[in-house]
C-alpha cells in the first residue's frame, strides 16, 4: 500500500509528504537523530487533509494507503528516537521504543506487499539483532476473562452478527480495533518467553548492578561504534572454564573451602562454568531506498 500512496503524487500533500520522507531519510543515514518526532508532527495535518479528500471522492484505497504511509514516517521517527535512547544510554526506556518500533514494521509488512516493502525487512532484521543485546528474556502476561468488547468503528459489539468488520482490517483509513469495555476477572499473570507484547519485563528487586552491568552485552556493543543502520549477527560461542576461586585438590580429599565434605560432593561440583564469548559478524549496511 506504501507504492500505491506514493502514485498519487499528483496530490500537493501526498507530494510533499514523499519529500518529508525521503529528507527523514537522508537525515537517518545521516545519523540524525535530534528532533526525532519532527516528521511525524508535520504530517500529521497533511495526512488528515488526504483522507478527507479520499473520503470526498470516494476513494478508499487512498484513505488506506494514507494510513500506511503515516505508520511509515511513525517508524522512521520511532527509529529516530531508537537510536536517540541509545545514545543517552537510556538503555531500560530504549526496550520500550524498540518494541514500538517492532510493532510498527510489522504492521506496515502486513499491509504491503513484499516487493513494495522498501528497507522494511531489512529494519525488522536491525531490531531483531539489538533486540538480542538485551537482557530480558522473560515476560509476564496477563490472562484475563474478556466479557464485553466494542469495535472501535461502528461502536458494536466486536464480530457480532451487527460487526460486518474484522479485527486489524483497514476500513476507509482507520482500524478496526477490538475495545475492552468489561472484563470478567484477571486470572492470572503467565512468566512467558514469547508474549505478544514485550513491555512488561521482569526484573528483580533486588538487583543492585550499574546499567552497564545489567545491560553489559548492548553497553558493548555500542562502545563499538558501529554505524546505526549496519545490519549485524550475533554469534554466541559456549566454553567450558574453570573458575579461578576454587582451589582444586583430589578428588576424595577433603574440601578446601572448609565444609568438611569431600571435593568430589563439594566445591569439585561447580569447578566449571559455561563461559558465553559474543561474536559480532557485520553485514551489509541498510540503504534507504527512494520512494
Ligand atoms: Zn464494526
Ligand atoms: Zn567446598
Amino acid at each position: 500500500m506504501l507504492k500505491s500512496f506514493f502514485s498519487y503524487s499528483d496530490i500537493p500533500e501526498v507530494a510533499q509528504i514523499n519529500d518529508m520522507i525521503f529528507y527523514k531519510k537522508l537525515r537517518l543515514q545521516d545519523e540524525d537523530f535530534s528532533e526525532p518526532y519532527r516528521e511525524r508532527q508535520e504530517s500529521e495535518p497533511l495526512f488528515k487533509l488526504i483522507r478527507q479528500y479520499a473520503i470526498e471522492n470516494n476513494i478508499e484505497e487512498l484513505a488506506n494507503a494514507q494510513h500506511v504511509a503515516s505508520q511509515y514516517i511513525n517508524l522512521l521517527c520511532q527509529l529516530s528516537s531508537y537510536f536517540k535512547s541509545l545514545k543517552a544510554k537510556d538503555y531500560k526506556e530504549s526496550w520500550n521504543i524498540l518494541q514500538d518500533c517492532l510493532d510498527s514494521a510489522f504492521w506496515i509488512g502486513k499491509y504491503t506487499i513484499i516487493e513494495n516493502r522498501y528497507e522494511i525487512p531489512q529494519i525488522l532484521d536491525l531490531l531483531t539483532g539489538y533486540e538480542s543485546l538485551y537482557p530480558y528474556k522473560i515476560f509476564a502476561s496477563t490472562e484475563m476473562v474478556i466479557t464485553k468488547s466494542e469495535c472501535s468503528i461502528c461502536g458494536k459489539p466486536f464480530q457480532s452478527l451487527d460487526c460486518p468488520h474484522i479485527k486489524g482490517n483497514l476500513y476507509w483509513g482507520e482500524v478496526a480495533i477490538e475495545n475492552v469495555t468489561e472484563i470478567k476477572e484477571f486470572q492470572a499473570v503467565a512468566l512467558v518467553s514469547h508474549p505478544l507484547d514485550k513491555r512488561c519485563v521482569m526484573e528483580l528487586s533486588d538487583d543492585t548492578r550499574t546499567k552497564e552491568e545489567k545491560f553489559r552485552l548492548l553497553n558493548e556493543f555500542l562502545e563499538q561504534q558501529i554505524p546505526a543502520f549496519q545490519l549485524f549477527s550475533i554469534e554466541i560461542q559456549k566454553t567450558r572454564r574453570q573458575r579461578p576461586d576454587i582451589k582444586i585438590v583430589g578428588r576424595n580429599n577433603k574440601c578446601p573451602c572448609g565444609s568438611g565434605k569431600k571435593f568430589k560432593n563439594c566445591c569439585g561440583q561447580d569447578l566449571y562454568y559455561e563461559h558465553h564469548h559474543h561474536i559480532i559478524h557485520l553485514r551489509e549496511r541498510i540503504l534507504f531506498q527512494k520512494n
